[in-house]
């Protein structure tokens, strides 16, 4: 294919994703890596742009190959960029912006100006780092979310250093003689060949990103309450079990806790029912924003919780209770009364069963209903205790 058709074709594929990838960005701003990819699309579009120009206009010395030259670099920058931002790891963006512009002047040195092979060699060597710093990303990525797309990565990485090295060495073979020397039109042509691969391949990467991201959206979603966002009673026996299981194998602690607000039919036939929606909402964020990010909420029956701490004994779960129903009760949602909560919490034995400790909690919260409300009992060593809040702020059991 001549270099016109390839730049038509790598046209194509940059103003696609530059298009597609700002709407999605806009659909879904928190996902700031697609703003990178629709960059790398620009770099593209300019990319070819300036290439198809270029093959009935001159341009410029300081647009062609400088800035060429300057954009692919950039494209491959982006995605750089784009990576760290999926994989959620640190970078400093304002080194990448420096790497493009010490790029551009590198090249009007008089040493990189005579000699064409410098020039492509320092383009060829900035952009070999570029994909090594991407696997670096890439080996890095610690979550399993990912993991297929970190794997397609890599290869396209591979296949880049791949094609860069074989076209460093056929340009410095080619220049001491030893195959068709530069300006060699097929070199050539594999080089704008290799960027239009390239290109469909970070494409159809951002396109596997955003197909992983919607199936995990969906999976999100089927498993939440749609009134407070939280898990829900479908997945709540897999996860605890899975919880359970691995707390036993390593012989820590797991603590259950439920927890019901009190006299809640009180408030619907009082407030209204989009009153006791609201007031579940916020009991719910209080319990979310207690939780340390490894413990789970569920949100069992219409105003009846679950919690699994992992690694929680008695004394440490009584000490969460009693701060998590002192929290909900210091809340100021309705003007006549409290909102307060019960709760119940049982500490796994060896070899217990999810379900025998499911009832347990549950026996210890209709206990504290029945002991008057608004009390957290602990059922432990066969006992159900109420905690005691003393009047210096001390928790005793
Ligand atoms: P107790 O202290 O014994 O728990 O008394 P209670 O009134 O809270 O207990 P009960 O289980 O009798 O009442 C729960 C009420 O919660 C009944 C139901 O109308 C209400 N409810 C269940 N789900 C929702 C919901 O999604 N929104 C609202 N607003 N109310 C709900
Ligand atoms: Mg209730
Ligand atoms: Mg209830």
């Amino acid at each position: 294919m001549d270099l016109f058709t390839l730049s038509a074709i790598n046209l194509v594929i940059g103003l696609f994703a530059t298009v597609y990838f700002f709407i999605e960005f806009r659909r879904t701003s928190s996902q700031k890596y697609l703003l990178d990819l629709c960059f790398a699309g620009v770099c593209l579009v300019a990319h070819s742009a300036f290439s198809m120009l270029y093959q009935y206009h001159t341009l410029p010395g300081f647009i062609s190959p400088f800035v060429i030259n300057t954009v692919t670099v950039a494209l491959h920058l982006m995605v750089l960029s784009a990576l760290h931002r999926l994989l959620e790891q640190p970078l400093q963006r304002l080194y990448l912006l420096v790497v493009a512009i010490t790029f551009y002047f590198l090249q009007l040195t008089p040493l990189i100006q005579q000699d064409q092979l410098s020039r492509l060699l320092l383009g060829f060597g900035i952009i070999i780092l570029i994909n090594v710093l991407c696997l670096r990303v890439l080996a890095r990525a610690n979550n399993d979310t990912f993991s297929s797309v970190v794997t397609y990565f890599k290869w396209v990485m591979y296949f880049n250093i791949t094609q860069m090295t074989i076209r460093g060495v056929l340009f410095i073979t080619g220049k001491y003689g030893f195959t068709t020397p530069a300006p060699n039109p097929i070199v050539y042509q594999l080089g704008w060949f290799s960027l239009t691969i390239y290109g469909a391949l970070i494409l159809t990467g951002g396109l596997m990103i955003l197909a992983r991201q919607r199936q995990l959206e969906l999976e999100h979603r089927a498993e939440r309450d749609s009134l407070t966002g939280l898990l829900d009673r479908s997945s709540m026996q897999k996860k605890l079990n899975a919880e359970l299981n691995r707390c036993q194998r390593q012989g820590q602690p797991l603590t259950l806790m439920i927890f019901d607000i009190d006299f809640f039919k009180g408030v619907n036939d009082k407030y209204g029912h989009q009153v006791g929606d609201k007031v579940i909402q916020a009991v719910a964020d209080v319990a979310q924003k207690n939780l340390r990010n490894y413990d789970l909420l569920f949100r069992i029956g219409g105003e009846e919780f679950l919690i699994c701490l992992p690694d929680t004994n008695a004394t440490q779960a009584t000490h969460k209770a009693e701060k998590l129903r002192l929290r909900i009760e210091a809340l100021d949602l309705l003007s006549e009364e409290k909102i307060t909560v019960s709760i119940g919490f049982a500490i796994a034995e060896e070899k217990q069963e999810l379900d025998a400790l499911i009832k347990r909690a549950d026996d210890a919260l209709y206990h504290a209903k029945a002991e008057g409300r608004n009390k957290s009992v602990a059922w432990h060593d066969g006992m159900l205790t109420v905690a005691m809040q003393t009047p210096n702020g001390s928790i005793t059991v």
